[in-house]
């Protein structure tokens, strides 16, 4: 390994390895990475899989690819041996963008796992040029760039593939970019990224600003262009249309150089469709299939109802797409007859009208048409898939019982524990063993160490450590200087009224009146935040602004700071996930119940030593399952409630305000002098309006109960020995939610590729 390493780094630099910056090493690096990878087996398999995603939040590559090529450790000894660290080589490697959130890290871990599990499974999405935006805070408010990641020299594979799409009359050339995806100790799938061969990315002008209607030149440019208007509508249509298109066209193409019969194609190929942005691969199909391939409609229909699979990421229903016919008239012409016949088909056969495909209002549900032409409809969470069985989907579940499944999410274990906490994975081997590091599950023999003063020391340590790494990076990326013998209480995620990050803030201002009025906590506590906000979504904009002015108020408050710290980091993305994890004490996991389908973030928390402070939403019920009520801490109103509540209308956010001094008190401050004197006075009275008067997730609803169990946390955390008890069953309790198992189920009762 070290002979090839260094022969390649002669070749491009002619110098030695101690010579060269981080970033020639990258580069090197890059090159004989992915020469190894291609030295390794494709996956093959009578039955493949696509996972079709708008999103694949892959983050950076390096680190993960070594580790699950078993080269790390070696790479890494060779270039200490030169005075050199891997994990600063690894820093020069740039992130793509290429999600937003759980969804699309989600995807990633999948491709990660399938590798890992030796299932033939590729994904299918799109080439991003820049991404989802870059975050950068200016006058405490958020402003999107462009994310430019693509390099001359990249993971990405031009295979020299092209496809031609119609838009009606108008036709693009897309063209195919592979990335290997290598499993842990396995062969290789492909993440295949589609292209606009007439890209120009010289429209972007400024910030993230760009012509919508250039259709020939944006239509890969941005993940999730802005939709406030129609053209941005129609361009997520065209961007949709562009990889369900791609995608299709390369899956009839891969099995017929199988010389299979495309009459059963279902035998030999599963779709999974990762929500509902890759729901026209449908119609498509059915398109090529008719148009192209002889098949008759019915045969068709038939075939890719037996070949797609659908999974519901959400009950929130302002994401459940409806696209207006016109618009699908206008952009995918093609498409509209086999829509309609479609709908026609439910229309014969259900009275219902809520099951129909095209509503009164002549708007298309993408989610029916997966749900009517998919075999399979799964949700996330276990919670998750009850909530679509019993209320949000029941008229789909009345129909169809036996297609409705839940598939708990999880995480591969290689980034979120293995790459990110090398010290946790080590000490974890030496101590029980590597079997862990292939079956999740063996993470259970930590729990004879439950009583083990030294070894919950040990752990303890290492979060330590974690902490004191993460404050120096804070320290240079940020700007301030945190204390790492105080709490770190962290909240990462998406920026959403659901989410409730909103709540905490009202939290620490609370925290931050006590202090004023003399009651200081015992120890110090850092609250720590990262979120992007959807440039379009004003409220979420107003939350981050809220944020940023508390943190500039309390951070230089003289009387205050040594208590309290806030930080909000900017540009949140995976390689800062990486860092925040495992140096968090308390993971903030406070959606309001019935909204999180899932989370992620929870898991990942969990399997890095905090203890969850949540809701019962999403994974959080199965985590407070897995390690029991003394090892989470869990308040707020359950989902039952809170369903009760929207249908009758009946939460009054005043009410709350008026009933209690503290919430009236927390919720004043944000227009209080001293804030306005620093913010904006547009942001925060709309904000403070909106919680006052409609507070759609009722914030002010759990407020209360969260003040107390978070307080009853912070002291709880003053009985070390209890505490490093509870960090050390949730470690060991982590493994179901190793994606492994959730890939393992996925390949079991839905794909079966090993029939
Ligand atoms: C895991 C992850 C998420 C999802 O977090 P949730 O708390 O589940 O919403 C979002 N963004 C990044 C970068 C992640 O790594």
């Amino acid at each position: 390994m070290e002979q090839k390493l260094k022969a390649i780094i002669n070749e491009l630099y002619k110098k030695s390895i101690s010579q060269c910056s981080d970033r020639e090493l990258y580069l090197a690096l890059l090159e004989f990475t992915k020469k190894e990878m291609q030295g390794k087996k494709r996956i093959t398999g009578k039955k493949k899989v696509y996972y079709i995603s708008a999103e694949f939040l892959i983050g950076k590559l390096m680190a993960n690819n070594l580790i699950n090529l078993k080269l790390y450790d070696k790479v890494d000894q060779v270039l200490k041996k030169n005075g050199k660290s891997l994990a600063d080589v690894c820093e020069a490697e740039p992130e793509p963008s290429l999600g937003n959130g759980g969804l699309g890290r989600l995807a990633a871990c999948f491709l990660d796992s399938m590798a890992t599990l030796g299932i033939p499974g590729d994904g299918i999405g799109l080439n991003y040029h820049f991404g989802l935006f870059k975050q950068e805070f200016k006058d405490h408010k958020q402003t999107a760039q462009k994310n430019d990641w693509i390099e001359s020299r990249s993971w990405l594979n031009d295979t020299g593939v092209e496809f031609t799409v119609a838009f009606g009359k108008t036709k693009v050339k897309s063209r195919l970019y592979d990335i290997d995806v290598i499993g842990y100790d396995n062969g290789v799938n492909k993440l295949h990224l589609f292209d606009l061969e007439s890209v120009d990315e010289s429209i972007v002008k400024k910030g993230i600003d760009f012509n919508k209607k250039k259709i020939k030149q944006n239509l890969t440019l941005f993940l999730y262009p802005d939709d406030s208007d129609e053209a941005g509508n129609l361009l997520r249509i065209y961007q949709q249309y562009f990889m369900v298109s791609s995608g299709a066209q390369m899956i009839l193409k891969d099995v017929k150089e199988k010389g299979i019969d495309l009459h059963e194609l279902d035998k030999h190929v599963a779709i999974q469709i990762n929500d509902t942005h890759p729901t026209m691969v449908i119609p498509e199909l059915i398109r090529l299939l008719t148009e192209n391939e002889g098949f008759t409609f019915k045969e068709a229909v038939d075939v890719v109802s037996r070949t797609c699979a659908y999974t519901n990421h959400t009950i929130l229903a302002e994401a459940l797409e409806k696209w207006p016919l016109s618009y699908l008239e206008k952009v995918v012409p093609q498409l509209v007859p086999i829509i309609k016949e479609l709908d026609r088909l439910i229309v014969r056969k259900y009275r219902d009208e809520r099951v129909w495909i095209i509503d009164n209002d002549d708007r298309v549900h993408m989610a029916h048409i997966d749900i009517h032409f998919g075999y399979s409809i799964n949700g996330v969470a276990a919670l998750h898939t009850e909530i679509l069985k019993a209320s949000e989907l029941k008229h789909f579940y009345d129909i169809y019982p036996k297609k409705f499944n839940n598939k708990t999410n999880g995480i591969t274990f290689r980034r979120w524990l293995f790459s990110c906490n090398h010290e946790l994975t080590d000490y974890l081997s030496g101590l029980i063993g590597e079997g862990f590091m292939k079956d999740a599950d063996e993470l259970k023999k930590l729990l004879k160490y439950k009583n083990n003063k030294k070894v919950c020391d040990e752990i303890a340590a290492i979060k330590h450590l974690k902490k004191e790494e993460l404050a120096a990076y804070i320290k240079e990326r940020e700007g301030i200087t945190i204390d790492t013998d105080s709490i770190f209480d962290i909240q990462i995620k998406r920026m959403h009224e659901y989410k409730r990050q909103q709540m905490n803030a009202l939290y620490i201002i609370h925290k931050y009146l006590e202090i004023k009025k003399g009651k200081k906590p015992v120890r110090p506590m850092t609250f720590i935040f990262g979120a992007k906000a959807a440039p379009a979504y004003i409220i979420a904009q107003d939350i981050i602004h809220l944020i940023l002015v508390l943190s500039e108020i309390i951070n230089n408050d003289p009387e205050v700071s040594p208590y309290l710290k806030v930080i909000m980091v900017e540009n949140y993305n995976v390689s800062y996930a990486e860092r925040l994890i495992p140096a968090c004490d308390i993971s903030e996991q406070i959606s309001l119940a019935s909204k999180e389908a899932s989370g992620t973030g929870n898991m990942k928390f969990m399997l890095n030593g905090a203890v969850t402070l949540g809701t019962m939403d999403g994974a959080n019920v199965e985590i407070c399952d897995l390690v029991g009520k003394d090892n989470i801490y869990v308040f707020g109103k359950d989902s039952d409630t809170v369903i009760k509540h929207y249908e009758k209308a009946d939460y009054v956010s005043k009410d709350y305000y008026k009933k209690s001094k503290v919430i009236k008190e927390a919720v004043d401050f944000i227009v209080s002098k001293e804030v306005l004197k620093i913010g904006d006075k547009v942001n925060l009275k709309r904000l403070y309006n909106e919680l006052l008067n409609k507070d759609w997730f009722m914030t002010l609803l759990d407020l209360e109960e969260y003040i107390k169990v978070k307080d009853r946390a912070f002291a709880d955390y003053e009985d070390q020995a209890a505490w490093r008890k509870k960090m050390l069953v949730n470690i060991a309790k982590a493994g179901f939610f190793s994606s492994d198992r959730t890939i393992a189920e996925y390949d079991k009762d839905i794909w079966k590729t090993n029939n």
